[in-house]
This record gives structure tokens, C-alpha cells and sequence, in this order.
């Protein structure tokens, strides 16, 4: 096995900066990602990016070319295509690049492995026709292509984001169906002071201010989102102001906000917390990412959702960090100004992460026959009597439901679930368990690490 210093997984804004600080410091460094090229969720393709030429994707993401730039430095081995399935707290990593497993081990590890977007189980939302707003991103930013006359529908600034970036490349949009509760706007005044200087503020509020020129109809106070179809989808169907509206479509687009990535460091055994503030499971780190594993980090959106900018800081944080715990000096300037900066994109997260807090009512309908493990085929009908009896234990709805049980390993629907037991006063749920392989993987791959030994 070759040894690095540090093992980083993740090259988005987080692993990408920690990885360059470690490596220009001397350290033996190995960024491994799943992905063909560096960039993580924003900056998505952004070294071969189709969309170059125009201003689709606006200023923001071309920081990404200066962050992948900086991986070209002596020290750091970045692979792409790179698949981690299985990691110890003692340094060990397996990962696959086409299907081909390759074991390392390092002193230290850090992962950077980002956030997904939360699902939802709404009626229809296994409907062809329906996608969740980032893969339609993932489809502009890496394809260049965009949907057709598209609703959008959800809450949380990425769904505002992704109207823009299609109203740029010059599509239209439907209609805009806004599930932020009308009550966070009155609790998130009180976090708006502290924000009121932050550029990334005033960009949240041109974009509102061009969707609306651009004549989107916005429908703000929206509930009860439904879809409808046979074998397609042919409506939306929602709740505002106590009344039922419809509309006819082909394409909706999906979004409650973003959580947590965390499945890798609980299978590492790092500690966690639930967060009532952001309705998400997140892991204990400090400011530098350190977690409770004296040799793991764990920075950026997977510990906690952060954004692009605040990953950046923390990744080089925690580079400083390993660096500095090697040496034993006193934080530098440079640091505690990193750490200024980052204090001030926290408290803007505040702001947003009050504004945006998701109703479960949004995330997890109660209707009966509306599929919540779409792996296993399993309904909220099935789920309800074992919620309520299982006192919190997502471990034991798995089991007796198969809810959680196939490829996705409960990364979709878990969190389905604990909103459902929420909605019906069970205590609050732990994550299931996390077993290895953390991805799923043939048995080709795994007799050619029997071979490799
Ligand atoms: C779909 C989506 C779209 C988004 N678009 C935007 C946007 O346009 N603008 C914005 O400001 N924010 C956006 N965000 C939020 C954004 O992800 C971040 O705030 C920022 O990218 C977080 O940086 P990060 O380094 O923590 O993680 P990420 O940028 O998410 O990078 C994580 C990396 O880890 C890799 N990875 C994960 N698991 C493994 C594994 N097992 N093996 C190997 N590699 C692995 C992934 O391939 C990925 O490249 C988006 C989020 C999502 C989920």
C-alpha cells in the first residue's frame, strides 16, 4: 500500500484547498474523486465546462478554475474517477477506478465528501418528468442541457439560483412554486443585522429581483404540492391561501434545501448531533474541521451545510490546522483572518438557514399510498405503524420494512422517515447504521483486492 501523509476524499471548494495547503507545506498528499474532473457540486465540470463562453453560470463559478489550477503543485497526486468504498479511522482507504481497487493508507485523513440534496416524498415525485433542481444543474453544468418550460418548485437558494441560470441560457420557466413556510420570513428578520453587509446577501437579492422582470409567475406561501400523471407527468397541483390551484406541465423541478453528506464519517465512527436548526444530521467538528477522531477531518458541507465560499475557508483552516499540529506553533494571523472570514459567512448562513428551515409537511406528504424507499418500493402506508412502534430506531423500520435496504443504503429515504416520525412526536431518530462498503460494489472488485494482497 503506498503511504501518503494525508488522504483527502472530496474535490470540491473544501478537500480542493485543504489538499493544496497541506501539499505546498511538504506533506505527501493524495486527493482521490469519483468524478472525472475537480470541482466538487459548484464548480462542476468547470475545467472542461461547455459553457465557457457565455454567462449562464455567472461570475461565482469560474473560481473554481483558479482552486482546480492549484492542485498542478509538487507533493499532491489527485485521481479522478477515484470511488472510495471502504475507510478506516486508522488511515486505510480502498477506492476503484473503473472497477479496478487499489488500497493506500495515511497518517491522516479528511473528507470533503459535500451534501445532497434533501429528498422529498410528495405524490408523483417517482413520476418521469421529475427531477430534483441540482440534477437539472448537473445536466446544464456538465451537458449543457436544460429542460423544457419547466415549474420549479421548493424552497431554499439553490431553487432561486437555478431559475436564474435558466432564464440566462434563455429558457422560460412555468411557474415558480415557493414552499418556504411564510412564518421563517418573520423568525429570520432577527438574523438579517448581523448579515446586512454580505455581498453574497445582495446577490440572493438581484437574483429574486431578475426572476421576477423575467415575468416567472412566483406563488410564494405554496403547501401541499402534488404531482399528477399516469405513466408521466401531466400536472402540479398545490395549496395557497387555503385554496387548491392546478397547473398543466411535463417537467417539475424539486428542491427543500441541502443536507449533510455524513455517511462516511459515521461509518468512521465520528460523533454526530442532530440539528433542529437545519433539520439535518451533522458531525461534531471544530472550526478547523477536526472531528472527534484525533486523525479524521471532516470539512466543508459534509459536516455541516456551510456553502461554497465558507467550504473554501475551512478547508484551508484545517490544512493550516495538520500543518500547525505537526509543528506545534501558535495560529498565525492568516489563520485567525480565516477565521474572521469565516465567522462572517456563518452568520449570512444563519440568515438563510432560519429563512429556508423546510416544514416536514414539505418534505414528507401524508398521504398513504405516496412511495417514500423508492429502492424497495416501500409506501408511508407501510411505514406509519412501524414508526410508531419502533421509539425512535430507524435501524428497526429498516429491518422489518426494507425501507433503507437497497442501493442507495437509506440515503434517499432516511431522512423521509425521520420526518415522518417527527410529524408524529416519536423521539428524535438516530441515523442507521453505516456499514462498509460505502458504496456499492461488484465481486469482481472485491476478488481483485484478494488478488492485490
Ligand atoms: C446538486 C448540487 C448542486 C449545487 N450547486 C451549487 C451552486 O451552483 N452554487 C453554490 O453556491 N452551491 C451549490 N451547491 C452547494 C455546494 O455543494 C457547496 O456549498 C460546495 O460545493 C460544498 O463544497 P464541498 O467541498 O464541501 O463539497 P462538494 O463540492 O460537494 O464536493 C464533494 C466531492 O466529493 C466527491 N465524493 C463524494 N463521495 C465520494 C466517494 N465516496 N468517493 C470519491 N469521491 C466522492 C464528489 O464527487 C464531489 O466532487 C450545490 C449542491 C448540490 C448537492
Amino acid at each position: 500500500m503506498t503511504q501518503y501523509d494525508l488522504i483527502v476524499v472530496g474535490a470540491g471548494p473544501a478537500g480542493m484547498s485543504m489538499a493544496t495547503v497541506c501539499a505546498k507545506s511538504g506533506m505527501a498528499v493524495l486527493l482521490l474523486d469519483e468524478q472525472p474532473r475537480p470541482g466538487g457540486q459548484i464548480y462542476r465540470a468547470v475545467t472542461k465546462s461547455r459553457l465557457a463562453e457565455s454567462n449562464i453560470l455567472k461570475q461565482d463559478y469560474w473560481r473554481g478554475s483558479e482552486l482546480a489550477a492549484a492542485l498542478k503543485c509538487d507533493n499532491l497526486t489527485y485521481i479522478p474517477y477515484a470511488r472510495v468504498w471502504y475507510a478506516r479511522p486508522t488511515g486505510d482507504i480502498w477506492f476503484s477506478v473503473a472497477d479496478q481497487p487499489e488500497g493506500v493508507s495515511a497518517k491522516h485523513l479528511a473528507i470533503a465528501v459535500g451534501a445532497r440534496e434533501r429528498p422529498i416524498a410528495v405524490p408523483g415525485w417517482t413520476l418521469p418528468g421529475v427531477f430534483s433542481v441540482g440534477a437539472a444543474q448537473i445536466l446544464l453544468k456538465s451537458a449543457g442541457l436544460v429542460a423544457d418550460y419547466p415549474v420549479l418548485a421548493g424552497s431554499g437558494p439553490l431553487l432561486y439560483l437555478v431559475a436564474s441560470q435558466y432564464l440566462a441560457a434563455g429558457k422560460k420557466i412555468k411557474a415558480l412554486l415557493d414552499t418556504t413556510p411564510l412564518s421563517n420570513y418573520h423568525a429570520a428578520i432577527k438574523a438579517l443585522p448581523a448579515s446586512l453587509f454580505h455581498s453574497q446577501l445582495y446577490k440572493g437579492l438581484r437574483l429574486l429581483r431578475d426572476i421576477r422582470l423575467a415575468g416567472v409567475p412566483v406563488h410564494n406561501g405554496v403547501s401541499d404540492l402534488q404531482i399528477g400523471g399516469s405513466a408521466f407527468v401531466q400536472e402540479v397541483s398545490w395549496k395557497q391561501s387555503g385554496k387548491t390551484h392546478h397547473l398543466d406541465c411535463e417537467t417539475v423541478l424539486i428542491h427543500e434545501g441541502l443536507v449533510p453528506n455524513v455517511e462516511f464519517a459515521l461509518a468512521l465512527g465520528c460523533e454526530w448531533s442532530w440539528s433542529p436548526e437545519r433539520v439535518a444530521w451533522e458531525i461534531n467538528v471544530s472550526a478547523e474541521g477536526r472531528t472527534s477522531l484525533s486523525s479524521v477531518y471532516a470539512v466543508g458541507d459534509c459536516a455541516r451545510i456551510v456553502g461554497a465560499d465558507a467550504s473554501e475557508l475551512q478547508g484551508r483552516l484545517a490544512g493550516l490546522d495538520l500543518v500547525r499540529r505537526a509543528t506545534g506553533n501558535q495560529q498565525s494571523e492568516l489563520e485567525q483572518s480565516l477565521m474572521r472570514d469565516l465567522n462572517k459567512h456563518m452568520r449570512l448562513r444563519r440568515f438563510l438557514d432560519r429563512l429556508y428551515l423546510p416544514a416536514d409537511r414539505n418534505i414528507v406528504m401524508n398521504e398513504p399510498s405516496t412511495v417514500v424507499c423508492r429502492c424497495e418500493n416501500v409506501t408511508i402506508e407501510t411505514l406509519i405503524p412501524l414508526i410508531e412502534s419502533s421509539q425512535g430506531n430507524l435501524d428497526s423500520v429498516k429491518s422489518h420494512s426494507r425501507c433503507g435496504m437497497g442501493p442507495c443504503q437509506g440515503r434517499m429515504c432516511s431522512h423521509s422517515v425521520a420526518a415522518l416520525a417527527r410529524a408524529r412526536g416519536v423521539p428524535a431518530c438516530a441515523p442507521s447504521r453505516q456499514r462498509l462498503p460505502l458504496t456499492p460494489i461488484t465481486l469482481k472488485e472485491l476478488a481483485a483486492v484478494e488478488d492485490s494482497k
